[in-house]
């Protein structure tokens, strides 16, 4: 398995950069490591377990060295003399890891959609158009305390460069798992090619769309080639295409897809609502099932003992999408079916995920509230946030909890989220990859990371 590919590059770029200065210290060698002491009143370090306090979590460069007992200072914590270290007073704060959206489409939102319709232009977003709000949506995923979020289905190439620009630390962000174009039929949900050159096969390459399993396979690879960090497949219609809720790939195609990108060792997210197609995906090896809103028990009992993930994505059918038309039947069919509350009575992992974009980046933090609603502890809700996304991501050795080794992505909130899971929405502190992006409530940079003149990291 090809582990995030992500990974070891954002990594050493993050410790290139973290020293600020280009050239190295004199005499060469690398730069010093900076420390961090964030004493914390409360920390939840393993979501699932119970809060511990106060401690002090030591983190070195961009990884956590470890979480001690009371409030440390540097000689406690083992800071070598002359080392660069911060002392973070989060003293009245609840510490939680940083959050994970396993479900968002970074390149727009409604309010964007919205002012085009209004000022009369083409309801199409460009690729120059989708990379700003790319990076302006993925700032504000930052601020709301998701530390990593994937974007499942951008149909052009700007969440590429932001999740690099993000990874190079030239702009601030979350850690992003990129998609790219949604894997879809002719004539499928998240067929975004214009009906005139539904043909032409450079614009279907590039859009993602595929008939039969040899076609199938190449879209696959050709997302590889851009640089996914996963793969999404649109196996039935959506409420956003007017294309029903049924099957829309042969078993031989979806097979086709999941075992490519397996084979290049990305995971595969199906946005399913049929239960032919959703239980077709998880026999095949699917690694989640987004949305699955007409999960039937035979389907629960596969994604169980398959250990599928359940990506519920309650806030974008709850209330309505604002965008296109506002749909009452998804809220209806959700009611109806009650796919959350079976799947999470029986044991399927959920992993957190909302489809922000289809509302308002930002405002993520609804979906715990929706989990609660519907039964999920508040334990779990975070649980799913946390650990659970993680688990999905496939990079559980370097996030979801603060552990010794662990990357030092963690927030702060004013309140206690295990008591009321609304606290999240004001998120006070966020730290990502060891680096503070918000303190105070306000952000802490500009957009802009590197001084001017930098270099670009290699
Ligand atoms: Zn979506």
């Amino acid at each position: 398995m090809n582990k995030w590919r992500l990974l070891p590059a954002a990594f050493t770029l993050v410790a290139t950069t973290a020293g600020a200065q280009p050239a190295g210290p004199p005499g060469g060698g690398a730069p010093p490591p900076r420390y961090a002491l964030v004493h914390a009143g409360q920390v939840l370090a393993v979501p699932g377990r119970r809060p511990e306090g106060p401690a002090t979590i030591v983190v070195k460069g961009d990884r956590i060295e470890r979480v001690a007992p009371g409030f440390i200072d540097a000689a406690a914590a083992g800071v070598p003399a002359g080392a660069a270290v911060e002392v973070v007073d989060l003293r009245q704060r609840f510490v939680l890891p940083g959050l994970m959206d396993a479900h968002v489409h970074l390149r727009s939102e409604p309010s964007f959609s919205r002012r085009r319709t209004e000022r009369g232009d083409r309801n199409t977003t460009t690729p120059a158009e989708a990379a700003v709000n790319a990076v302006i949506y993925a700032r504000r995923n930052l601020a709301a305390g998701f530390t990593t979020v994937r974007d499942l289905g951008s149909d052009d190439q700007s969440v590429f460069a932001v999740r690099n620009a993000i990874n190079a630390g030239r702009i601030v962000g979350p850690r992003i798992l990129v998609a790219g174009s949604a894997i879809a039929v002719t004539g499928g949900h998240g067929d975004g090619t214009p009906w005139d050159q539904t043909a032409d096969p450079a614009v279907r390459l590039a859009d993602g769309t595929c008939d039969g399993a040899d076609a199938c396979r190449a879209a696959v690879r050709y997302q590889y080639k851009l640089g996914a960090d996963v793969i999404k497949v649109t196996t039935t219609g959506g409420f956003g295409s007017n294309t029903g809720l049924e099957p829309q790939l042969f078993k031989d195609e979806i097979e086709a897809i999941i075992a490519t990108a397996h084979l290049n060792g990305l995971k595969v997210a199906a946005h399913a609502y049929s239960p032919v197609a959703i239980k077709d995906a998880v026999r095949a090896g699917i690694d989640s099932i987004e949305h699955g809103f007409l999960l039937d028990d035979e389907g629960i009992t596969l994604m169980k003992k398959a250990g599928t993930f359940l990506v519920p994505t309650l806030s974008a059918s709850y209330p309505p999408p604002v965008f296109r038309v506002p749909n009452p039947e998804s809220v209806a069919l959700r009611n109806q079916y009650r796919a959350f509350e079976r799947a999470y009575a029986a044991g399927v992992p959920i992993a957190f995920g909302t489809d922000a974009g289809t509302f308002t980046h930002g405002d993520n933090v609804k979906e715990f509230e929706l989990m609660v609603r519907f039964g999920m502890t508040p334990a779990d809700a975070i649980r799913s946030a946390t650990v659970t996304t993680a688990q999905l991501f496939g990079i559980e050795a370097d996030a979801g909890t603060l552990e010794a080794g662990k990357l030092a992505d963690l927030i702060a909130v004013d309140g206690d989220p295990l008591a009321d899971v609304s606290v999240l929405r004001r998120i006070d502190f966020v730290m990502k990859s060891g680096r503070v992006a918000k303190r105070g409530g306000v952000m802490q940079d500009s957009l802009d990371y590197l001084p001017p003149g930098a270099p670009f990291p290699p």
